[in-house]
Order: structure tokens, then sequence, then C-alpha cells
């Protein structure tokens, strides 16, 4: 196969997880824009309109899923639609999740538990139903959402329930990896730096430092995470699983 061929998602179903914006919504779009339908889900499916317009305009099919990942019924009910829709699914991007930044001596039980909640329980819910489909199917790649958070400590900001949760993405991957393996089932995660988004715009005091804190001295653009992505969906990485792509400007490497 030659290389352009390998890099093309033409004909595949695809599905991204918190798509209404931000690294979603981005992924989404490109994952199109690379040849696949894509069902685009997120916890509000009034702001999932723009994305699905986004994915007609290149000439995929699109379709808007309102889905909590936290919630196992929920996440049932999105992989029927869409199956009913796309009739299978060849690649998951489980990006869903949220940041709460409060000292580890102060946080409550509700917010620990909606940080892990959303950001590990809800990968690992939506990696199993797309594993399900993948593993009749003997083949599919899913990509699970991690960050350098859960390689590095990041500061100054207490994130405690945020590191965990993503150093548990990390092993989730490489566990399912493992497990899926025998059966031409591919897991991988995305690792990324301080990205420019709603998230990290929601805590723009810390920015300068953060850049100051990134050998390449500024954050990242979400474009910039996404030939990492496609490489992971697409064919030409035939033999990676179990691995961890880090898109970070050079910050884990101080
Ligand atoms: P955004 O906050 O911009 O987007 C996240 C999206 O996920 C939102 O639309 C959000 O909806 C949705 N979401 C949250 N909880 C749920 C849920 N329970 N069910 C369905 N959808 C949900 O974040 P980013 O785009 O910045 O982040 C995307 C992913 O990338 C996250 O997992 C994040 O941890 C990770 N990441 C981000 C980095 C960054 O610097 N931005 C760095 C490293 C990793 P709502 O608005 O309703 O919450």
């Amino acid at each position: 196969m030659r290389i352009v061929e390998m890099f093309s998602l033409s004909g595949k179903k695809a599905f991204v997880t918190g798509a209404a914006q931000g690294i979603g919504q981005m992924a989404a779009l490109t994952l199109a824009e690379a040849g696949a339908d894509v069902a685009v889900v997120d916890r509000n499916q009034e702001r999932l309109k723009d994305t699905v317009r986004a994915i007609e305009a290149v000439g995929r099919r699109a379709l808007g899923i309102n889905c909590d990942v936290t919630d196992p019924r929920e996440v049932d009910r999105m992989i029927e639609q869409i199956l009913d829709e796309f009739g299978t699914v060849d690649i998951a991007f489980n990006n869903a999740g949220i940041c709460h930044n409060e000292a580890a001596e102060k946080i409550t039980f509700e917010d620990w538990k909606r940080v892990i909640d959303i950001n590990l329980t809800g990968v690992f819910l939506t990696a199993q139903a797309a594993g399900r489909v993948m593993l009749k199917n003997r083949k599919g790649s899913v990509i699970n959402m991690a960050s350098m958070s859960g390689h590095i400590v990041n500061a100054p900001q207490p994130q405690s329930s945020y590191n965990a949760s993503k150093a548990g993405v990390l092993q989730l991957t490489k566990s399912l990896a493992v497990e899926w393996a025998p059966f031409g089932v591919r897991v991988n995660s995305l690792s990324p730096g301080y990205i420019g988004t709603e998230m990290t715009r929601a805590a723009v005091q810390w920015i300068p430092t953060w850049e100051a804190s990134t050998p390449m001295k500024r954050m990242g653009m979400p474009t910039e995470l996404m030939p990492a992505l496609v490489y992971l969906a697409c064919d030409a990485s035939s033999y990676t699983t179990g691995s961890d792509v880090v898109v970070d400007g050079g910050f884990t490497c101080l």
C-alpha cells in the first residue's frame, strides 16, 4: 500500500467524544477531512450543531449524539445510534474530559469523583463500547485522550484528581491494548502538553508560567495534535498498540 493510501481514512466510521468544542471538535473535522464519516458526541447536542455542519461541509456524513460518557446506559444508546446510522465503528477517539484545580486537602469527594468519572471511567466506558464492536470485526483503532499530566505533575496549579485520572488513562490504554491485540484491535493514547482551548483559557492567570516552562516557549494549538491523531487512527500505525504519543513542545523532557 502506498503511504498516501495508508494515511487515508476513506470509508472508515469514527466517533469522537467531547466534540462540541476544543480538541474534540478539531479532531472530528480532521478525521472527516481524512475521509471518515464521524459521529460527534457531547453532553449538549445543541452545541454539536457547528461540528456537524463543518463535517458535512467537507462532504462526509455526520451524526450528532447527546451522551454523558459517565452513564453506561447513555453510552450503550450512543453506540446503538452509531451502529444504526453507520453500520459499524472503526475509530474511537475517547476525548471528553474536564479539569478541576483545587488543593488535595480541600477537594470534596464529589469534585474528585466527577473528574475520575469523566476522565477515566468515561474513557473506559466508550472504549469498551467501541471495543465490543471492533472485536467482532477483528479490526479497529481506539485512541484515548491522556495528557502530559499522566506523566508529570503540573505546577503551579493543584490538580491531583486530573493528574491521577490521566495516569489511569495511560495504564488503561496499555491494558486494553494487550487484551485486544490478538483480535486486531489497537489501543493507543495521545498526551498533549498545554493546548489553547476553553479548558486552558479558564486558567488564564497561569498561561505565562506554562509558556515559560515549555522548551518551545509557547502553548500548542489543537491543529498541532491532529497529525498524531490521524496516524493512530489509520493503517499507517498497523504495528503500533499500547503506545502513548506525547505532543508537548518538549515539556516532559525537563
Ligand atoms: P474543552 O473543555 O474545550 O472540551 C471538552 C469537551 O468535553 C466539552 O465540550 C465538554 O462539554 C465535553 N465533556 C465534558 N464532560 C463530558 C461528559 N461527561 N460527557 C460528554 N462530554 C463531556 O477541553 P479540551 O478540548 O481542552 O480537552 C479535550 C481533552 O483533551 C480532555 O480530555 C483534556 O483533559 C485533554 N487535554 C487537554 C489539554 C489542554 O491543554 N487543553 C492538554 C492535555 C489533555 P462541557 O462544556 O459540557 O463540559
